[in-house]
């Protein structure tokens, strides 16, 4: 692939999902020991592309038997030191490199990302690749930057306080955002010394499988990342339950985030971080920028199709605009229409799979059956493509007891709620069993902070929404989850302490 990558996908015939995946050479088996290799059952699934419902490509399907051996080589790989105990200097190269990489193939992941999972290829481009890229190197940087402790005990002892890696890691991650999800686990948990065993969801493996080529070109040596496609039920149980896995890093929904805690308690007690889902409310008083508001309530729930963790889902505004702020809100929304993902020029992709748009559209029917006024959308559109795409949808009159404001629906759905004082505004907010990030719109700096506090959420947004930087950590509260991903403190988590206790004579 060229840099001149979203030229060549102005014009229209350079589109043909089929053609593009043959012309790429797909990497489609497990990534194991440094090697390409077939599931040991030698099966495969089918991986299709959600903007025309074609099938693209079969990959290889992993399931306990490939969990036991991608584990013993971690394992061993991990014990042997070669990644491990490897000079800090020494591994921040590797990673340093890594993201060198990540950047250098950034056009052929973006399409693999595209043709995957189906979010616009302008996005993957401009948003996701240089991300992941940065995401790695900033934890390779960080290796040689970051200093253990002494404790302040009587000078008869030094007692040193030590990080050390937990050993195996399996990262099990989402769909939404393939290559960003893996990278915001590879990096910390690879920088801090573990063995890494990455299970992509089935929906969307092809990035990661080239995540571990890349990572073995840039350095890792065999064992250390590892990637395993498969099904959650098979491949991501199997390491959930694992004796010999240490810990699993997880992005994904509630539900199977409450599984790999039973999976845990029922195995090793093997430590967790869950980063799981949202319904994140956007508060809108009357004293703020409108306009600016509506533009960041719309982006805030369609971008990626409204496939994002922390989306803007409920938003919560003051009686007295909330006409006003509609209005404004379909304004923006006219101009976020789904098109082909691979167009440069499109905003809105295609639904991850068949599975998800037929989600989305029963919770539109489940919000209009309970009484919400749908003010906006409510369709599957360009359903001639034979790909799966829901037009930006937006009720009104809701309450926050309906369904669509109490379900992640993971799709382009706006479900709007009025409120009339700060207080109830505070208390809507709160309603709900997430607790992964919220936005308020507000002029007032007493109020902006009052209620930046009293929200239960890992991210507080003022004044605009879903902004991030790798220095910023990422994660929830309540049932969204626990652990951060993101900033220095992501690295803590794939760490235990160690107090070493010298006694001087
Ligand atoms: P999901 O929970 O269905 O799947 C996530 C991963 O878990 C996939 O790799 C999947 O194969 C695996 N899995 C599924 N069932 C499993 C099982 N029974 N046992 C073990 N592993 C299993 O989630 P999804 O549909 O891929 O992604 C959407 C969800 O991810 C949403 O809820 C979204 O909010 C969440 N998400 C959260 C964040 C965050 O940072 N908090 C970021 C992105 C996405």
């Amino acid at each position: 692939m060229t840099s001149t990558l979203l030229e060549r996908l102005a014009e229209p015939e350079a589109r043909d999902p089929l053609a593009l995946a043959s012309e790429l050479d797909l990497r489609t088996q497990a990534f194991v020991n440094g090697e390409f290799v077939d599931a040991l059952s030698g099966e495969t699934f089918s991986c299709i592309s959600p903007s025309s419902g074609q099938v693209i490509a079969e990959v290889a399907s992993c399931d306990t038997a490939d969990v036991d051996r991608a584990v013993s080589h971690a394992r061993a790989a991990f014990e042997s030191g070669v990644w491990s105990r490897m000079a800090p200097k020494a591994r921040k190269k590797v990673l340093l490199r890594f993201a060198e990489l990540i950047a250098e193939n950034a056009d052929e992941l973006a399409l693999l990302e595209t043709l995957d999972m189906g979010k616009p290829i302008r996005d993957a481009q401009r948003v996701d690749l240089p991300l992941s890229a940065e995401c790695m190197q900033y934890y390779g940087e960080a290796i040689d930057k970051v200093y253990d402790e002494i404790a302040p005990t009587p000078e008869s002892s030094v007692v040193m306080i030590v990080k050390e890696p937990l050993g195996v890691v399996a990262a099990v991650v989402p769909w939404n955002f393939p290559t960003l999800m893996a990278t915001w686990k590879l990096g910390p948990a690879l920088a801090t010394g573990n063995s890494v065993i990455l299970k992509p969801a089935e929906q969307s493996p092809l990035t990661a499988i080239r995540l571990g080529e890349l990572g073995a070109e840039a350095g890792l040596p065999p064992g250390v990342l590892q990637v395993l496609p498969g099904f959650g039920e098979t491949a991501g149980q199997a390491l959930g339950r694992h004796p010999d896995v240490d810990m699993v890093a997880f992005t994904g929904s509630t539900e199977v985030g409450k599984l790999f805690l039973r999976y845990s308690g029922e195995s090793n007690m093997k430590r967790l971080a869950l980063e799981c889902g949202g319904k994140s409310p956007l508060l809108v008083f009357p004293d703020c920028d409108l306009d600016a508001a509506a533009t960041a309530a719309a982006w805030g729930v369609f971008y990626n199709q409204g496939e994002v963790c922390n989306a803007a889902s409920r938003l919560l505004v003051h009686a007295d605009v909330k006409d006003e702020l509609l209005e404004k809100i379909v304004g923006v929304a006219s101009r976020i229409r789904p098109g082909d993902p691979l167009d440069p020029t499109t905003r809105m992709g295609a639904i991850v799979d068949e599975t998800q748009l037929r989600r989305v559209l029963a919770y539109i029917e489940a919000g209009k059956e309970e009484g919400a006024t749908l003010h906006a959308g409510g369709s599957r559109v360009l359903e001639e493509t034979g790909g799966y795409f829901v037009e930006p949808t937006i009720f009104d009159a809701v309450s926050n007891d309906m369904t669509i404001a109490r379900e992640e629906i993971f799709g382009p759905v706006l479900s709007t709620i009025s409120f009339t004082d700060e207080e109830e505004a505070i208390a809507i907010a709160n309603d709900t069993v997430y607790g992964l990030a919220a936005g308020v719109w507000t002029n007032d700096v007493n109020r902006a902070h009052r209620a930046a506090r009293a929200i239960r959420a890992g991210v507080v947004w003022v004044n605009t929404f879903d902004m991030g930087d790798i220095s910023s950590p990422f994660g929830g509260f309540k049932q969204s989850g626990f652990g951060r991903d993101k900033s220095l403190h992501a690295m803590e988590k794939f760490t235990d302490r160690k107090a070493v206790w010298i006694q001087l004579r």
